[in-house]
């Protein structure tokens, strides 16, 4: 059967149509008042102002509040050094592109600890994940509210809703899962020795000795240590194949949503040739398309690829995107068969 996608055109984004898409998915209508709704978002890295604008997820929070439900917008720490390496840092970044609790009127969580060393894990049936480490904070919530910005990704072809939460809701080992074919290791010539790893390996998986600087195979991934180097000495392998981290991505969207009913958005607005991780700001590649909103993560994101994926090939002709949706499809996320539904604010 096709999943219902509503579509809203640029100039037609509001409250209004916003609340319509809510009223007419009922998404709202399976919480009760003692549920939390996790609303999560990518506030952009330092100098990218791509992201998504703080006054459409500050619209959402206000619909979200008029059903007396409580809301957080939520985020996890990234897996590279820069200006969200840590929850310190990231929250103070949130601040400066506009995101500040007092303007949107409901917490900011960082939902993996100070430096994404807090995780629980879900065991999954598949064989390339086996267990998702998750942020730990997305355990207090049992829905979700995934506000994603749809843009190029160099690495998988496209960024849309099922990479916002996969991504987006891991611990720092999640990611490293996702993006890494291999456990971490020290570039030897450039550590200096400072012991600042040590301090928090929670494996007591490295040694640093006079003559050396390792990571045993007694390292479980969490990726903690690359956070805390001040000299970013700690290499991540960032050669996974596009493929293998597609798949994974949808193996850590099905652990994200065991207990926990989502609705999706993306804003297919201000569509880049990368990711907002970028720590600039790019020209868009393309005029903007609109909002797409789904019940279902695969209708929403191939509802957008369908409109765009002959400029992300002609971007990327070595990456096949489609694996993921055709994946997500095959474990049970959701359906690339969908119908298009339009909202307009007059109607
Ligand atoms: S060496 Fe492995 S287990 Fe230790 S902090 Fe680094 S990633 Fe975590
Ligand atoms: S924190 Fe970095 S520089 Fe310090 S000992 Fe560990 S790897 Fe070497």
């Amino acid at each position: 059967m096709a999943a219902e996608v509503y579509f809203i055109a640029p100039k037609q984004i509001s409250s209004r149509t916003l609340e319509k898409v809510f009223a007419r998915t009922r998404f709202l209508e399976q919480f009760t008042l003692k549920d939390r709704l996790a609303l999560k978002v990518h506030f952009g890295e330092k100098n990218n102002y791509n992201h998504l604008a703080p006054e459409y997820v500050k619209m959402i929070i206000e619909i979200i509040k008029k059903s007396q439900l409580k809301v957080s917008v939520v985020e996890t720490s990234s897996l590279y050094r820069g200006a969200r390496q840590n929850r310190t840092a990231h929250l103070k970044l949130a601040i400066e592109h506009g995101f500040s609790e007092e303007y949107l009127n409901a917490p900011i969580e960082i939902l993996d600890g100070e430096r994404g060393e807090e995780y629980f894990e879900v065991p999954t049936p598949f064989t390339s994940v086996k267990k998702a480490k998750l942020a730990r904070g997305l355990q207090n919530f049992s829905g979700i509210v995934n506000l994603a910005h749809f843009k190029g990704h160099f690495v998988v072809g496209f960024g849309g809703a099922l990479k916002n939460i996969a991504m987006g809701l891991a611990a720092k080992g999640g990611k490293l899962e996702m993006h890494s074919e291999t456990k971490l290791s020290i570039k030897e010539v450039k550590c200096q020795k400072c012991k600042k790893c040590l301090e928090v390996c929670p494996a007591q998986a490295i040694l640093i000795t006079e003559t050396s600087s390792l990571i045993t195979n007694k390292c479980v991934g969490c990726a903690c240590c690359v956070e805390v180097c001040p000299i970013g000495a700690i290499k991540i392998n960032w050669d996974s194949a596009s493929e293998t981290t597609q798949v994974r991505m949808a193996e850590y969207v099905w652990a994200i949503l065991q207990n926990r009913r989502a609705i999706h958005f993306n804003f297919a607005i201000k569509i880049t040739p990368n990711c907002d991780c970028m720590d600039f700001t790019e020209d868009p590649m393309m005029p903007d398309i609109g909002l797409f909103a789904s019940l279902d993560p695969v209708a929403c994101d191939n509802a957008v690829w369908e409109q765009v994926h002959i400029a992300i090939r002609n971007l990327y002709p070595q990456l096949n995107p489609e694996i993921i949706l055709e994946y997500s499809e095959k474990i049970g996320l959701g359906t690339r068969k969908y119908k298009l539904i339009e909202i307009k604010d007059e109607e």
